[in-house]
């Protein structure tokens, strides 16, 4: 697909979305500009998007900017871009940071009303106090001592602020521990990408998503099923507040086998080398897998048919990558490579040199023509030539038949060369074997790679450490040669080498056009455990 282009896709199942009404419904995508998106991320955005548009409702994008410490311009550029590549078009795009003065407010009234107090517990102590069921030794704090240290100390990050949180006064002992007095407010002196360093302390998660949802008119928030007991968290923040209630829809998490879905794990493999970047073809960002060969047609269509489900499992890439290839294999050329090492000259007897133009794809003469340079000295394969018997009647594709005169052969039983003579009334129907071929004058240098997962283990597990599980080696090149045609693709093209697969177009190298592997759904992991 092009960039920006947008199919209508018929999703597979009717879902309503409860209370949902034409025209009025609202929904938001609220990345934290700390990464670059991955597939979990599309799946979300493509959702959110799915519902605002069935309804013709709104979209709103939203950059939950609330934590200085992890976030860049450059991922909110990167976030815009690759919405844009996924035609995912927001009506209107807002940032949690334009909230910080109406987030403050209420934090005061919350304090007021007695529902919030600053606490200067110290972390390891609360964590534990959390846990336990713990009444906070500064819980009775009162409202006044409150607003002293939230307005005069947090406020400023003096010594004390910096020593105090503000916490929302729920139910220390309640059995769902989401709600025993989560944080809402916390200092910090890293310069926000927006705001600077106008403030210094900053609301979180469970403070900011409520109160922006409901200010901006979200009528449904869908949310990863993980949040599920802080559901009651956030309907309690409205509540407190005094602000208009949003209906939470909880959905799947997606996650893939062998694959790392967290930005910072990611940022990790970014870090450590082990990846060019994050558009590195092994990584699930949305710029990995495209420059892997996921068309943003494909990617819809996966996430759409995934839908409402709401069991977390581990998918398998096999998936997905079998639905791209039911929307690359109709529109994909068709070219010829033949792997470098292991070539093996045929001499054609009744050959000539001539140069015809032949189809593109042969089910599809929208996808254009080519040109195949015939020739009497011709290349091919060793893996095939070594199958050939003597007398042999073989046909090269695009061409016709041949029939093989000689074989010569070394010590070990390598091909080192053949002949044979063309047999173009030969039925190319009552051959066993229909070789790629190309001319040995008439060919281009060529790299083919190949990638491997970045780890060996299936699903890694709450007390694995990723790093003990990095595959040895994820990338795998191969010299070869291909047809004079490649020279007019372009970066990002996809197409099929003849009996070898779909590959995508990725750059240059010393004079060599880099191919990449696009996985069909049927490969096979190198590394098994
Ligand atoms: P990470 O752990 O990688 O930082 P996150 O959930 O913290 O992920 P956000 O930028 O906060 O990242 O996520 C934006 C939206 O994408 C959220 O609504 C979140 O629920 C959703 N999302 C993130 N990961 C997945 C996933 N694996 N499957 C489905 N949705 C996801
Ligand atoms: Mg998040
Ligand atoms: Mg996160």
């Amino acid at each position: 697909g092009k960039k920006g282009e947008k199919k209508v896709h018929k999703a597979n199942f009717e879902i309503d979305l409860p209370g949902a009404a034409k025209g009025k419904v609202v929904t938001r995508f609220p990345p934290e500009p700390s990464g670059y998106l991955h597939i979990g991320h599309a799946k979300a955005a493509i959702l959110n998007e799915y519902f605002a548009h069935e309804y013709q409702g709104k979209l709103i994008l939203r950059f939950d900017d609330t934590n200085p410490t992890k976030e860049k311009m450059e991922y909110e550029q990167s976030i815009i871009e690759d919405l844009e590549l996924l035609g995912i078009k927001a009506d209107q795009t807002t940032w949690s940071s334009q909230y910080f003065d109406k987030m403050y407010e209420l934090a005061i009234q919350m304090i007021k009303e007695g529902k919030a107090y600053c606490d200067d517990t110290p972390q390891e102590q609360m964590r534990a106090e959390r846990m336990d069921g713990l009444k906070s030794a500064r819980r009775d704090r009162s409202v006044e001592e409150n607003l002293e240290i939230f307005e005069k100390e947090m406020k400023l990050a003096t010594p004390e602020g910096l020593k105090n949180c503000l916490r929302a006064k729920i139910d220390y002992k309640c059995l769902n521990k989401t709600m025993r007095d989560p944080v809402i407010y916390r200092c910090n002196l890293t310069p926000h990408h927006k705001t600077g360093s106008t403030w210094k302390m900053y609301p979180t998660y469970d403070f900011c998503v409520p109160i922006v949802d409901s200010i901006e008119g979200v009528t449904h928030a869908l949310r990863t099923i993980e949040y599920r007991d802080r559901n009651a968290q956030y309907t309690w923040m409205q509540e407190a507040l005094h602000l208009r209630p949003v209906y939470v829809w909880d959905f799947a998490r997606v996650n893939f086998v062998r694959t790392l879905l967290s930005k910072r794990k990611l940022q990790w493999f970014v870090d450590k080398k082990y990846v060019s970047n994050w558009d590195d073809p092994r990584f699930p960002t949305v710029r990995g897998i495209r420059r892997r060969g996921m068309t943003v047609e494909g990617l819809r269509n996966f996430v759409i048919s995934q839908g409402p489900s709401k069991n977390i499992i581990n998918l398998d890439w096999n998936i997905i990558w079998a639905g791209n290839k039911k929307v690359i294999d109709p529109v994909a050329p068709r070219h010829t490579s033949l792997l470098s090492d292991h070539l093996v000259k045929l001499h054609i007897d009744g050959a000539s040199e001539s140069v015809e133009d032949k189809p593109k794809h042969k089910k599809n003469p929208k996808v254009g023509t080519k040109k195949v340079y015939y020739s009497p000295n011709v290349l091919i394969e060793q893996q095939d030539a070594a199958t050939i018997e003597p007398n042999e009647e073989i046909t090269l594709m695009d061409w016709g038949n041949v029939i093989i005169t000689d074989i010569k052969k070394d010590s070990t039983g390598a091909v080192l060369s053949l002949a044979g003579k063309l047999h173009l009334e030969g039925d190319f129907r009552k051959t066993s074997k229909k070789l790629t071929w190309l001319d040995a004058k008439h060919n281009i240098p060529v790299q083919l790679t190949d990638f491997d997962h970045l780890i060996t283990k299936d699903k890694l597990e709450d007390g694995d450490n990723f790093e003990d599980f990095l595959t040895p080696q994820t990338e795998f090149d191969s010299s070869a040669i291909g047809d004079v045609n490649l020279k007019d693709l372009k970066k990002g093209d996809i197409i099929q080498f003849e009996r070898k697969g779909y590959y995508i177009l990725d750059h240059t190298t010393d004079g060599k056009l880099v191919f990449f592997t696009v996985p069909d759904g049927k490969s096979v992991n190198k590394y098994s455990q």
